[in-house]
């Protein structure tokens, strides 16, 4: 039979307090608070996500990939931002009927997260909810003085470059709802692993710093995120469909015909960096890429803003006008 939870102070104890051992400032869990000291001439970057079940991600999901997401989303944020991830905090809404099975496999998935990306956890909050289950994570890194990368400084003739491949997340979700049942197995399973459990790029943000004019994650779609950054630097952007790395798994979904490059570039969820960067420093995204052996790929360039209702173009295969599309997720 299913466990009940332990008491509040007991599932700190067990659970979290472990968590917390790489930052002395924590104080294993056990004050109110955590003090925190930086290095001097660094800033602080400091972004909160909240996931709810059913609307973030699926209340069956496993839990570790819960957690993993959880603390991936903001991951995605600092390495947006060029920051390198210091700590973490987490207030967890817990609904009747959680088990202490699920917490402690949620809590593998937090301590597998911090042994791949680094930081610990500092502080939060355990209570009951009679709604969903809700996971709010905040992040806390740092990035030189001054030195953060924004989505307001693209320029006129910089490169736009995504890491990675597009259009995974959102093929994974619909794999992930039982869809795509006629794709080989392994495409699957690779899919749904890229929505469970993305990689925040934060070696990638960090070595961005001093590069890119601008960065933004892209949660919301290739489309939406870069429209992003030109509404914020006040520019246009022109991209080419067919510059647009896919993974073989995306691949297979297109020539098979269950979705087609421009649902993959409005499809969210990839939690890739997009960036832009000036024509005289994009020489140095061949080498970068190698050293991180993560694909960065250019798909476009930043441009004047235009006269036309459409911010971005799109260019097809053939070099081709695609008539822009609404994209992106709304949550209102
Ligand atoms: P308070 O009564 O001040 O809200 P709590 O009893 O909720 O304090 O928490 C005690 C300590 O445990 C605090 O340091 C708090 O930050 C930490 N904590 C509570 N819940 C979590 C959690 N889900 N993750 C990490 N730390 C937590
Ligand atoms: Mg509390």
């Amino acid at each position: 039979m299913a466990a009940d939870l332990p008491g509040e102070f007991e599932i700190i104890k067990r659970y979290f307090s472990p968590l917390s051992g790489r930052v002395t400032g924590a104080f294993g869990l056990t004050d109110d608070a955590a003090v925190l000291d930086f290095e001097t001439g660094q800033d602080l970057v400091v972004t909160t996500d909240c996931l709810i079940s059913d609307v973030h991600f699926l209340a069956e999901d496993p839990p570790d990939a819960i957690a993993h997401k959880a603390f991936a989303v903001n991951g995605s944020d600092l390495a947006a931002m060029g920051a390198k991830p210091q700590a973490y905090t987490l207030a967890l809404a817990l609904p009747k009927g959680t088990t202490e099975e699920w917490l402690a496999d949620f809590v593998k998935g937090i301590s597998l997260f911090f042994d791949r990306f680094g930081a610990g956890l500092v502080g939060g909050d355990t209570v009951a909810t009679a709604g969903p289950l809700t996971a709010t994570v905040t992040a806390l890194g740092t990035v030189g003085a001054g030195q953060a990368l924004t989505r307001s400084a693209a320029k006129p003739g910089d490169g736009i470059f995504v890491s990675g491949t597009i259009g995974d997340g959102a093929m994974g979700l619909r794999a992930a709802r039982g869809g795509l049942g006629e794709l080989p197995a392994d495409d699957r399973t690779y899919l749904i692993e890229r929505y469970r459990r993305p990689s925040p790029r934060l070696d990638l943000g960090q070595q961005l710093v001093g590069i890119a004019s601008a960065a933004i994650d892209i949660s919301d779609g290739l489309l939406a995120d870069l429209e992003h950054v030109c509404r914020c630097s006040g520019s246009g952007a022109t991209i080419d469909l067919g510059r647009i790395p896919l993974s073989n798994a995306a691949n297979t979904c297109v020539s098979s015909g269950h979705t087609d490059l421009e649902a993959l570039v409005a499809g969210g969820d990839d939690y890739e960096l997009l960036f832009t960067v000036p024509p005289e420093k994009a020489k140095k995204m061949p080498d970068l890429s190698e050293e991180l052996g993560l694909p960065i790929s250019p798909i476009g360039e930043i441009q004047k803003a235009g006269e036309g209702p459409s911010i971005i173009s799109i260019r097809d295969e053939n070099g081709g006008e695609v008539a822009n599309r609404q994209i992106g997720y709304r949550h209102f």
